[in-house]
């Protein structure tokens, strides 16, 4: 049974009793819901409210992202001219208490059908969006019934030709991707899924056996993570998660930068420490287990990777720094009037 309310926290252990009565605001505030596979007091710090919520800090803000300064039409967002996002619910599984939607997750449940027509004309009348990002909340929360005829209506539409979901149910609700779910994702678009998991322990053998069934239907997946202070940001605890992913042919996509949602400060890292812990991680671990660290900018700019960076330009020439950490010249060559480079100097850091 999903847990929704202090005293059930208390009762399943993950709460001490005593702090139970200072909690009821912060529950009032940013909805409560631990699913049973989450119910573990290793995962405890993403699910379980805490004080230091109610702390928010100037900066941070109702919409981190920007969805709604770039919203044709209730429910969608169109920053980037290939793709949007449309977000068919606000309802998720869990509730994680440094989500960048915390203020809109949870409201008002699925997005009414007079927004999805008019989000889905949008879609018909753009050519040039050929990607719809499935988010919410959690677009997994639909039943098959419902998800099936939003993804027929998507099918319909010529220039779609990628349906991605952004999900938290294969990792945090596994027994949710039954067979009929996934004969629904069987239709003329290419199906992606893009699981949010953030910690090695929610790769249960249920979760894995989840992933299974989606990449045997032929879904690729890939993983997005938040980088959170007590919870994995460090290396080792990294590692463990993108190594599980590879296992279950799930590839790193993003590792994103804790947003300026309110009441998360606590989570949050600076970039530096960030930068850090990705330099260790590219010399430790293979290729396709990398994610690209990223960085939503405030105020809906976008997202782009913000390192660490191995490059730097050195005159006319580059230099690049290695996983070890040692700097390198290289100069461009090509079959064009650019002067053949020096002898290059290896400098040391
Ligand atoms: C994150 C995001 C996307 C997807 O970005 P990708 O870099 O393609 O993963 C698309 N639209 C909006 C508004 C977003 O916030
Ligand atoms: S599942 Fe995603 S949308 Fe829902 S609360 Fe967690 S981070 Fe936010």
């Amino acid at each position: 049974m999903t847990l929704t309310t202090i005293s059930q926290l208390v009762s399943a252990g993950l709460l001490d009793a005593d702090q139970a009565p200072g909690l009821e605001p912060v529950a009032e505030t940013f909805r409560v819901a631990v699913t049973e596979a989450m119910a573990r007091p290793e995962l405890a710090a993403q699910f379980v409210p805490t004080l230091a919520e109610m702390l928010t800090r100037a900066e941070e803000l109702s919409d981190p992202i920007g969805d709604h300064a770039h919203a044709p039409s209730p429910g969608l967002t169109h920053r980037y001219p290939d793709r949007v996002i449309l977000h068919a619910t606000q309802t998720c599984e869990v509730y994680c208490r440094f989500c960048f939607r915390r203020e809109s997750v949870g409201a008002s449940g699925h997005l009414p059908e007079a927004d999805l027509t008019a989000a889905l004309d949008h879609i018909a009348a753009t050519p040039a969006i050929r990607e719809v990002i499935l988010t919410g909340g959690d677009p997994m929360v639909l039943s098959p019934r419902r998800l099936g005829a939003l993804l027929r209506r998507l099918d319909a539409i010529p220039n779609v030709d990628v349906v991605r979901f952004h999900t938290r149910v294969p990792v945090v609700n596994p027994a949710r991707i039954t067979d009929e779910l996934i004969a629904a994702l069987d239709i003329r678009p290419a199906v992606w899924v893009v699981v949010h998991t953030n910690h090695p322990a929610e790769i249960t053998p249920e979760a894995e056996a989840a992933f299974r069934r989606l990449t045997r239907a032929g879904v690729p997946l890939l993983s997005q993570s938040v980088l959170l202070k007590g919870v994995n940001a460090d290396p080792d605890t990294l590692e463990a998660l993108f190594r599980a992913l590879i296992r279950n042919r799930v590839k790193p996509y993003y590792l994103h930068h804790a947003d300026l949602a309110k009441g998360t400060s606590h989570f949050r890292t600076t970039i530096a420490e960030g930068q850090k812990i990705m330099e260790t991680l590219r010399g430790r671990l293979s290729g396709i287990a990398q994610p690209t660290y990223v960085l939503d900018i405030p105020g809906g700019h976008g997202k782009v990777p913000i390192g660490p960076g191995y490059l730097e330009p050195r005159g006319a020439q580059w230099q690049v720094t290695d996983p070890r950490g040692q700097r390198h010249a290289y100069a461009d060559v090509t079959n064009g009037d650019v002067q053949a480079p020096a002898p290059a100097p290896i400098l040391t850091p």
